[in-house]
């Protein structure tokens, strides 16, 4: 085994035995304790180290190795730490175990992001040890609380050390699976991502004895109604150009590839879709309405007065939220009188450009490994901390390396999915594009 596999396994078995695992709560995460696992890990290096706590226990890690030449470029690497719960009962592996089975890591984070967090570490401890200083400074960042946000992590860095954190590139989750298309491999690198417009969506009735429910004025029958609606609604399709992009570069057959783009044939492309790419696909193209929370109702008698429901609502790069606002409308029809939307989080989708100096890097990065593959833009239909440095025109990708053991619908389904776990060479892979990305990019 090479000595940057024993490196990268080894702390990102620790990363995950960590288990900082993020609920959303203040006090959850408990990043500290990756934050210093990383420090230990760059110490000594040359590297010059920085702790940021926004919250006690909630720490991001900074790494710096100052370039040459103040008038170069600065590559950020950024990974975050924190991780979302894991039912273990689901699971062949305990999620906190970090076990090395067959020379697979298996745990919490072994795909978000904790593989390309301890990824990136090492090609940053890798340049520090070596003594070499590119023209321009690289920094690594280990970043708490993406997974509920980043108000205790990167948003909060952006506003209270946003000096430290001024770069001209960024590299983050994800990206970098081998997809098969008819026209050859092609490898995903993440340009872009959907916003979010979070709803609660309180539907009011008339409280009443549950022994007479003729004619009732039930809370809960019409939310049961108003789910129903939203669920099956479909909104006309939004086409952007990332999709576009996409759709060319993924070497359909013409038929299929112009359907893909045109908003009135679309939905019957998508559903001709292998499985691993049809929700994605619909994703990306649509505003979509997830209606994921029901609360309400208190007494087996007694007839609801009123239900609250969280309905998980995604724009794509182009919609505004007075569209969404609009699209409830529609949607709920009759029912639009007894309900009450209450907008309760909000993040702009984001996008960045492509024709740029990291993204020729990474292109040549992965096709010096994968030779015949072609790199293609892609978008995620979740928010990452990308979005923080793409909408101050910071061009930020998400980008990995992994071997051709990891198919699509694999990686996809790992994503807060059970059996998370990833192969110790795609973890090689990933240290070798970045040290590659880094040396190419900053000279
Ligand atoms: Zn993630």
């Amino acid at each position: 085994m090479s000595e940057i596999v024993a490196e990268v396994t080894d702390l990102l078995q620790r990363l995950i035995r960590n288990g900082c695992v993020n609920d959303g709560t203040a006090d959850s995460g408990q990043e500290l304790r990756n934050a210093e696992l990383l420090a230990d890990h760059l110490r000594g290096s040359g590297a010059e180290l920085t702790t940021y706590e926004s919250h006690p226990g909630r720490a991001s890690l900074l790494a710096r190795i100052e370039g040459t030449d103040p008038a170069a470029p600065t590559l950020m690497l950024m990974g975050h730490t924190d991780v979302v719960p894991a039912a273990p009962e689901g699971w062949r592996h305990d999620p906190l175990g970090g076990e090395l089975v067959d020379g697979v890591v298996w745990g919490r984070g072994a795909i978000d992001m904790l593989n390309l967090t301890a990824s990136m570490a090492v090609a940053t401890r890798r340049l520090a040890a070596s003594g070499r200083r590119p023209r321009g400074t690289l920094l690594f960042l280990g970043v708490a609380d993406e997974e509920a946000g980043g108000a205790y992590g990167a948003g909060w860095l952006m506003k209270h050390a946003r000096e430290a954190m001024a770069c001209d590139y960024v590299i983050t989750e994800n990206g970098g699976v081998l997809q098969p298309t008819p026209a050859g491999e092609r490898i995903g690198i993440t340009v872009g991502e959907k916003g979010i417009c979070w709803c609660r969506l309180v539907v009011h009735g008339t409280p009443g004895h549950g022994s007479r429910p003729y004619g009732a004025d039930n809370a809960l029958v019409k939310a049961a109604e108003v789910v129903t609606r939203l669920a099956g609604f479909r909104p006309t399709a939004h086409i952007t150009q990332a999709w576009e992009r996409w759709v060319a570069g993924m070497g359909f057959e013409p038929q299929m590839a112009a359907a893909l783009i045109d908003p009135a044939r679309i939905w019957e492309a998508i559903e001709q879709l292998p499985a691993e790419l049809a929700p994605t696909a619909h994703a990306l193209t649509h505003l979509t309405l997830s209606p994921n929370v029901i609360s309400g109702g208190g007494k087996t008698n007694v007839i609801p007065g009123r239900v609250d429901l969280e309905v998980d609502i995604r724009k794509v790069p182009g919609q505004s939220d007075e569209e969404v606002l609009e699209t409830i409308d529609t949607a709920l029809g009759s029912l639009r009188g007894d309900v009450e939307v209450e907008v309760l989080q909000c993040d702009e989708p984001t996008e960045s450009e492509v024709d740029t100096p990291l993204w020729d890097a990474i292109n040549r990065a992965a096709t010096d490994v994968y030779p015949e593959a072609t790199c293609i833009p892609s978008m995620l239909t979740g928010g990452t901390d990308a979005r923080f440095f793409r909408s101050l025109g910071i061009p930020a990708y998400g980008m990995g390396l992994y071997s051709r053991a990891m198919t699509l619908a694999q990686y996809s389904a790992m994503f807060h999915g059970n059996d998370e776990r990833v192969d110790q060479e795609s973890l090689r892979l990933t240290v070798e594009l970045y040290s590659a990305v880094t040396l190419d990019l900053l000279g």
